[in-house]
């Protein structure tokens, strides 16, 4: 099977009406809406990388569109289509299948659509998806707003996916092979949160993003951290390491002022929120056990360390 019959077998279905022109021409075409900018970025899934390489091609499918939409929701943005530039080996008709599907179902959940990609063969199987989306113009939520008094909240749990790569076969494998782009958050906070980050690498590696494009400093209480219940059965010091430092959760960690707070309680969220602590002008992350410093160290993921 040649590269077009791929193509057409199983990245060829057929778009809403928000998809002037999709897969089939040399290039796409969007008919971007008033008074919108356009939101893009791109991320790379790579074979025993960035998922365990047993991992079964529906959720290899699912996770290379979840894990963009997720930086998506993290700007503030209504996430509108992707791109899939796809390397492999060989032609696996059951790897494509499942593979599709998964992508399907991601882009199905959350109203998006597949328009375009590349395909190629290499001795690597290499996933690339680009996703686009919209956000009001001058209304996406950056890295660098984050105010001194601001509290810092995160969605969700933190250190399921991290559990879940050091528990194959354990329910919380799910988070991990199938994260949840918070997309409906994502949009209910812009014009809410000062600053905003997905959870990709770790809370307290991507707490620090925003705290150096900021320029602030901030307090943790580690206590407040949401932890799965199969994490409150470890010791504490354990817990927080997979809070702090586990990667792929995809969660939604921002900072917000008390009174934005309390308008964002307001209204029907479909993730749960905790405040985990406050922006402080003195600079650097420093951790409290109810209320008592408690210093500890912690490093998320990083490529080429
Ligand atoms: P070109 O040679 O002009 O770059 P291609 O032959 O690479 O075009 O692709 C043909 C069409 O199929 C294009 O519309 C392209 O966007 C789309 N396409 C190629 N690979 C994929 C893929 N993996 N998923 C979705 N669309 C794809
Ligand atoms: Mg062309």
């Amino acid at each position: 099977m040649a590269e077009f019959s791929i193509i057409d077998t199983y990245f060829n279905r057929k778009n809403g009406n928000s998809v002037d022109l999709g897969v089939g021409d040399d290039s796409a075409l969007l008919t971007p809406p008033p008074q919108q900018q356009l939101v893009i970025c791109t991320d790379t899934l790579i074979a025993g990388r960035h998922y365990p390489l047993d991992t079964s091609p529906h959720a290899i499918g699912w996770k290379s569109v979840a894990v963009n939409l997720s930086d998506i929701a993290a700007m503030g943005a209504k996430p509108h289509s992707i791109l899939l530039a796809l390397s492999l080996p060989q032609i696996d008709n059951d790897w494509l299948k499942g593979f599709s599907q998964g992508l399907y179902d991601c882009c199905d959940q959350f109203g998006v659509s597949l328009i375009g990609g590349d395909t190629t063969q290499s001795p690597h199987l290499t996933i690339s998806v680009t996703a686009l989306g919209w956000v009001d113009i001058g209304k996406a939520v950056p890295r660098s707003g984050a105010q001194v008094g601001d509290y810092i909240c995160v969605s969700g749990q933190v250190g399921d996916a991290a559990f879940g790569l050091r528990h194959l076969g354990h329910p919380l494998q799910q988070r991990l092979d199938y994260p949840t782009p918070r997309c409906q958050l994502g949009q209910q906070l812009k014009g809410l949160a000062h600053s905003m980050i997905d959870v990709s690498d770790g809370l307290a590696q991507d707490l620090g993003h925003i705290l150096a494009a900021s320029q602030v400093g901030a307090e943790i209480e580690l206590n407040q951290l949401p932890v799965d219940a199969a994490l409150k059965k470890l010791q504490q010091e354990t817990q927080w390491q997979y809070a702090l430092a586990g990667g792929d959760d995809y969660e939604l960690c921002f900072t917000i002022s008390p009174q934005n707070y309390e308008a964002l309680l307001q209204q029907q969220l479909d993730i749960n929120i905790s405040k985990i602590g406050q922006i402080t002008k003195n600079l650097g992350l420093t951790f409290l056990k109810n209320g008592v410093d408690c210093p500890i160290q912690f490093h998320g993921y990083q490529h080429f360390a």
